[in-house]
This record gives structure tokens, sequence and C-alpha cells, in this order.
């Protein structure tokens, strides 16, 4: 028996129809507070790859989409931006079903953030320019040139996203691509389809043509593999783990795809003693704890002044043991499940290791039967070459240690092979001066941690990533620069 809810959708949208299709079994979808499936989605395939690629090629030649105006595409994404937030309740409880994150957060950040990405990245359409450039060509003689760029949709965009934002993040990729003139084909992760699907329904709603916003479903192996190989993408936009980024990038490589990769991350929060005390315990619990630790900026690591330490380690495990943990959908709950029996596996294992590798400071009080709970955990005095210390677990699971000055804090924060976020929770101006350029990371926070804006770049270091999404650079990621010589007589 599968759960009657709103928005659920088991189709996909090729070249604006819904489209039933399975290349093989098709795979549960689960609600992970109760560990129910609630619908099956179709595998794409090979051949649902091909067709909605080859819908996405078609929307770009010489097609209502490549005719329309920059006004009237910046227009549809603003259409669009009200619809997500028409139909925000629906939204809201289809993501915290299928997600398990609370209630709150999927207004906030996946309906509402949503339709604040999707209207800045609306104004960019009718932005995007070209320069005019002073060229000193000598000859022939009598000649002149007028050279100037031109900047044009980078073509198909394949978009792959991860689980754990999944209606957000469609958004931060479908909508830069869209705002430049690009074509896109999503396709969302296995464990959470269902917003995205939605999305696509409503963008054909707003008017965007068909073809233009395809949504497949599928497994990364088959579906997103076939996706990242077509011959007829121009580029890759992938969000996701760091081995699957190694994967993609070398596709992209031998294709000469263009390519850009938001990956994982091991974030540190250094905190320092002249900070407020109060402001940071929390700060930190909710840079790990939020959205159950699935973020790939979670400030998974706590490094801590020698003086407060024991303080602050103190105040944030006490926090994570007052977490009620429970359904999204009841608003006492702090914590809910993580996304999948794969993910809560995995997240135990670390936890286990944890044990071998750091001094427990969180209780082990039980969790819900159902569904797929792992209490907040955090590990005191875990030494940086620590598995627990190098390995993303994406999970409600923090490590902390001490730093005695600036400089062992700084070591320890560039000590893994991630950059990608970073906090520094200190009142002393002169110190975040110092520390900003010193820390590895593609964002530094100081005294907060994991905001994000549509106008503020984001993206990583190291194996943290290529490329950075948001603000002026999200655009340009889907433009491609043309030059022009023109000659003309003197
Ligand atoms: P994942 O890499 O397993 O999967 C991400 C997406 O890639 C899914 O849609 C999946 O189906 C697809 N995929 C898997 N194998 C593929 C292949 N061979 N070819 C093409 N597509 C394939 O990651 P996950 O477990 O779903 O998500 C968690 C990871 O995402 C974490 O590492 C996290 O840090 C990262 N993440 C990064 C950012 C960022 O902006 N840097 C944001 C969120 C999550």
């Amino acid at each position: 028996m599968t759960e009657q809810i709103q928005g659920i959708r088991e189709h996909m949208i090729i070249n604006g129809k819904a489209v039933e299709m399975s290349h093989g079994e098709r795979i549960p979808v689960y609600n992970p507070a109760t560990g129910k499936v609630i619908a099956h989605q179709g595998e794409a395939g090979a051949e649902g790859v091909d067709q909605a690629v080859k819908a996405a090629h078609q929307a770009l030649t010489n097609s209502e989409w490549t005719q329309m105006l920059p006004a009237q595409r910046e227009r549809l994404l603003l259409k669009l931006a009200d619809l997500v937030e028409a139909n925000g309740d629906e939204l809201a409880q289809l993501e915290t079903t299928n997600n398990g994150k609370l209630l709150s957060m999927s207004y906030g950040l996946e309906v509402y953030s949503g339709a604040q990405w999707l209207r800045y990245m609306a104004g960019w359409a009718t932005k995007v320019s070209g320069d005019v450039l002073n060229v000193s060509i000598p000859f022939p003689p009598n000649t002149g040139y007028h050279a100037y760029t031109r900047l044009e949709p980078v073509g198909v965009v394949a978009a792959i996203v991860p689980w754990n934002f999944p209606m957000l993040m469609a958004i931060w990729k479908m909508a830069p691509a869209l705002a430049a003139g690009c074509t896109v084909v999503l396709k969302p992760a296995e464990e959470t389809p269902l917003t995205a699907i939605r999305l696509a329904e409503l963008a054909l709603e707003a008017g965007i043509p068909a073809g233009v916003f395809n949504v497949i479903t599928g497994t990364g192996e088959v579906t997103g593999a076939a996706l990242t190989a077509h011959p007829l993408v121009n580029k890759i936009s992938f969000t996701g783990s760091t081995e699957v980024g190694h994967i993609i990038a070398r596709q992209a490589a031998q294709d000469m795809k263009r390519v850009a990769l938001e990956l994982g991350g091991k974030s540190p929060v250094l905190i320092f003693d002249d900070c407020d005390v109060e402001q940071a315990v929390q700060g930190a619990a909710n840079a790990i704890f939020f959205n159950q630790g699935q973020v790939c900026t979670a400030g998974s690591r706590v490094y801590i002044q020698k003086g407060i330490y024991d303080e602050v380690v103190k105040g944030i495990a006490a926090m994570a043991d007052q977490m009620v943990l429970g359904s999204g959908l009841d608003e006492n709950t702090q914590i809910g499940p993580l996304v999948s029996a794969r993910q809560k596996a995995r997240v135990e294992k670390y936890i286990e290791i944890g044990q071998g590798e750091g001094r427990q400071v969180t209780s082990n009080t039980s969790v819900p039967e159902q569904g797929f709970f792992v209490r907040p955990t955090v590990f005191a005095d875990v030494d940086i070459g620590a598995r627990i210390s190098q390995e993303e677990i994406f999970g409600p699971v923090l490590v902390a240690n001490t730093f005695s000055d600036e400089a062992e804090a700084i070591a320890l924060a560039n000590q893994t092979q991630f950059g990608l976020g970073a906090s520094v929770w200190t009142n002393d101006v002169n110190r975040i001066h110092r520390l900003v350029p010193a820390v590895t990371a593609g964002t530094v926070w100081v005294n907060t941690h994991n905001m994000l804006d549509p106008h503020m770049p984001f993206g990583g270091f190291k194996q943290s990533g290529v490329g950075r999404e948001h603000g002026k650079s999200s655009v340009e990621a889907y433009l491609e620069s043309k030059s022009v010589c023109i000659a003309y007589n003197k």
C-alpha cells in the first residue's frame, strides 16, 4: 500500500509531456520518517535520456525559445517563481514527505529560497552583455576593425543533483541556465525525484516552452551515466559526492564538455576564546545539525581554543541530547530522519568508527523504531588524522578538538582534501582579516555559518569542486564567449 500524498507524480517530463517509462524495474521512493514506499519512479535509461536530450537540443534550434527576447525569458522565470510560491503548501509537504527534512525548512529553503533564486536569476536574462574590444591590428593598410564579444548560450545542459535540497538545487541549476538561454535535462537523485517533477510541470504552466526544461528520473549509474555521455549534451552541471564528481570530470574531459562540479566538504568551525561563547555554541550546533547534517557545508569539525574547549563541547553536546527527533511534518521536531536506509547505515558505521577514534560526549538514547533516524552525536578529542576528521559523513556527527593559537587553528582547518566552507567565531577584527585569506575554502563565514544568498558565489577549493554557482558567475557558467572581428575600409 502506498500513502496518498498530494503532488506525487510517477512520470517524467520530456518535451512538455508526461512520459511513463522504465528501462528495467521501477525504483521505489520512500518516506524516510516511516520507511514506507510512497511512489515508484521509472529508470529513463539510454532511451529516455536520448528522447530528453534530443527534445532539449530541438528546443535550441530556431525555436520559440531561441526567438524569445531576454525580457520574455525573464518574465517566464518570474512567473515560475510565483507558481512555486502559490503551490508552496503542496511542494513543502511533498519535500518533507520524500526527504524527511523539517517542514519549516521545506517552506523556508526549498519554496521561499527557491522562488528567491528564480527571481534573482530571472533578472540576469536581460543583463548579459559582451564587450566592445579596442584592438590594434595594424594591417592591411587603410583597414579598421570593429571587434566585440557575444555571449551565447552554451547549449544543452545536463543537470544532476543530490537529495539533500532536492528542489532548491534543481532551481540552482535550471534558473541560471534558462536565464542564459540554454535548455536543460535535469536528473534528480533517485531518493528524491518528486518536487523536481512538479517543478517541471509548473515551468510548463508558467509558459516555458516544451523541451526547454526536461526532468528524467533514474539511478546515477544507468540514467546519470547515459546523460553525461550523450553527445548532444554541451555542459554538465553536477552537485554530489566527490567520488562521482571524479567520474563525471573524466567523462567531460573525454568529450570536451563544459563542466561544473559542486562536491563534498568537511567544513571547519573555528571558535576563539574572545567570541560570544553562547552564540558560538548555538552556531556550531546549528552548523552541523541543520538538515540532519546532510549539508555539503555542514560544520562537521569544530576546533575550539583551549581555555573554552570544555565549556563549548559541553554546550554543543547538551543541545544535541535535548533535540527532539521525529517526523519533519510534526512541528515539535528538531531533527528529522536521514534520507534513506542506506544513508542511516553509512552514518551509523561512522559513529561506530568514531567510538574508537574519539570520546563520545553525547548520550545514546533511543531513536524512533520506524524510519531512518540517527541521534545527533558529538565526539571530542578527535585527532586530525582520524577517519571521522577526514571523511565526509553527511549526517549529524560532529568531531571536536582544541587549538592553542591562530596558526594551529589555520593548520587544522586546511588539513583535509576539501575546501568548501569554513566559519570563524571571534570578535577580534584584526584576527578576522588574518584568517579569511588563510583558510582554504570557497566560503568563509564569520560569526555565522551556512548562510547563502543568490548574489553570493558558492563553490569549492581543492576536492570540493570546480566552478561557482550563484551570482553573476552562475549565469556566465552557462554562456560561451564568441569573439567577432569585422574589417572595414577606412
Ligand atoms: P552522489 O554523488 O551519490 O549522487 C548525486 C547525484 O549524482 C544523484 O543524482 C545520482 O543519481 C547521480 N549519480 C551517481 N552516480 C552517477 C554517475 N556515475 N553518473 C552520473 N550521475 C551519477 O551524492 P549523494 O549521496 O546523492 O549526495 C551527497 C553528496 O553531495 C555529498 O558528498 C555532498 O557533500 C554533496 N553535495 C555537494 C554540494 C555542493 O554544493 N558542493 C551540495 C549538496 C551536496
